[in-house]
């Protein structure tokens, strides 16, 4: 019998994982100087939670959940996302009363969709997300989306393009969903079912359909920001200029709607424009969600985050050719020739590692030569070969591998010596 990894998840290997570590060293230093603080929530919840916070129309809701009764019986799943949970702890642990207003959080963790498996699709993936609650200001919305690029451009993507859309308010959105069904009712026949059943239910879903978007009404559809109040229409204003102020180009698209049912207002996604870029462009999304704690049980309060999945940023990171900067080398390997040598050799890294010096020796019998290979493979800085000559002396050559120069040391001036070297 053969066991495999289960369709759509993957084994993160060693070298592999070196670069998730950088990349989340780079984002947590990121939330730090922007003050997103970091919320752990369960990786299940009540079904209904999502039901509710992502919304019954949308694909993640219809078609994507890990939904499982425990042994209680109670319906829970696996989360899909991570701003439903988010505000649900907000609500619970009523942050809305907290001195420090707007509440900023940040997360980062699995979440989990049974989705077609392709590239950049799994059905484990790792989200990186922020929410910024208690907030209608726009310049906060201008700093949910620099920080979003910013996590990009500090891992030196170049190839990028944010497209910015307004969703508008209530009134807009009615107003425009007449408009949308007018113009898709007649011809909805030639839409994919699941377009002709978001026709009453919620016809801004059509505009974000995978299957019907290469048709022609799609693209002559009314525009949402045709129908922005003036409210609406100032909010987005103010936006373009916090933008324009921080130096962050954006392209307007009056078709992004989002995949997700609470948006309104501001809405955005970050697309990889490299040329090596897959089928699937889109890395990040986000947007304003100002009914979506009152829907989870809070009070009126407004937010807006956005969520980016790691395994896409690793896509555009190989489609732009960046190769990132991990330091996995190894300080200092000791070579024992005999027994009694790497007994010396197990108390000597010991003293290196309590000093925070990366050591390592070898533990399978391997001839001296075979252990200066591992050395070699494991790009260790220094070597320190010891024998019997070197116990007698205690003291050994330190062999800097870069140069071939060597110095002798005694023992207990090694991690000294090796500290002033560093
Ligand atoms: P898509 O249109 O690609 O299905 P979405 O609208 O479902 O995206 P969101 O729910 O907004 O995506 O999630 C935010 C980000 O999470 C996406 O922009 C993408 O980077 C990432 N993401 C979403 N689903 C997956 C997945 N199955 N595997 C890897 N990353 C994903
Ligand atoms: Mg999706």
């Amino acid at each position: 019998m053969s066991f495999k990894v289960p369709r759509g998840t993957q084994d993160i290997l060693p070298e592999q994982s070196e670069k998730w570590q950088l990349i989340e060293e780079k984002i947590r230093e990121l939330c730090r100087v922007y003050r997103y603080n970091e919320i752990r929530t369960p990786m299940f919840e009540s079904t209904e939670l999502f039901q509710r916070g992502v919304g019954d129309t949308t694909d993640i809701v219809q078609k994507e959940m890990y939904t499982f009764d425990d042994r209680g019986g109670r319906s829970l799943t696996l989360r899909p996302e991570g701003t439903a949970s988010a505000v649900r702890a907000y609500v619970e642990h009523k942050m809305f009363g907290q001195p420090d207003q707007p509440v900023k959080l940040s997360y980062m963790g699995p979440m989990f969709r049974y989705e077609r498996q392709q590239a950049g699709r799994y059905r484990q993936f790792v989200q990186f997300g922020v929410e910024a609650i208690g907030s209608a200001d726009p310049a906060i919305d201008a700093e949910v989306i620099a920080l979003a690029m910013d996590v990009y451009s500090t891992l030196g993507l170049k190839d990028l393009k944010l497209v910015l859309n307004s969703l508008g308010d209530k009134e807009t959105r009615d107003a425009h969903r007449a408009a949308l069904i007018g113009h898709f009712e007649p011809s909805i026949g030639e839409f994919c079912s699941d377009c002709q059943k978001r026709l009453e239910k919620n016809p801004l879903r059509i505009l974000d359909c995978k299957v019907d978007a290469g048709h022609p009404l799609m693209v002559s559809a009314p525009a949402l920001t045709d129908y922005l109040t003036e409210d609406s229409a100032v909010y987005f204003a103010k936006l373009k200029m916090y933008l324009d102020t921080l130096g962050i180009a954006y392209e307007i698209d009056p078709n992004l709607v989002r995949g997700l049912d609470y948006y309104n207002h501001t809405a955005f996604e970050i697309m990889s424009t490299a040329s090596g870029f897959g089928a699937i462009t889109t890395l990040c999304g986000g947007g304003r969600y100002n009914g979506l704690v009152e829907d989870i049980g809070g009070p009126d309060m407004p937010g807006i985050g956005f969520a980016l999945s790691i395994e896409r940023l690793l896509l555009a990171l190989e489609a732009e050719g960046i190769e990132l900067n991990v330091n996995n080398k190894l300080d200092v390997f000791v070579v024992a020739i005999d027994a009694e040598a790497k007994v010396k050799a197990a108390e000597l890294i010991s003293s290196f590692r309590a000093k925070g010096i990366s050591a390592d020796m070898d533990y399978i019998d391997r001839k001296m030569k075979a252990q200066m290979k591992a050395a070699d493979r494991l790009g260790a800085k220094y070597v320190l070969v010891l024998g019997e000559m070197e116990l007698a002396e205690a003291a050994v050559n330190v062999k800097t591998m870069e140069t071939g120069d060597q110095q002798k040391v005694a023992f207990h001036d090694l991690v000294n010596y090796l500290l002033e070297q560093k």
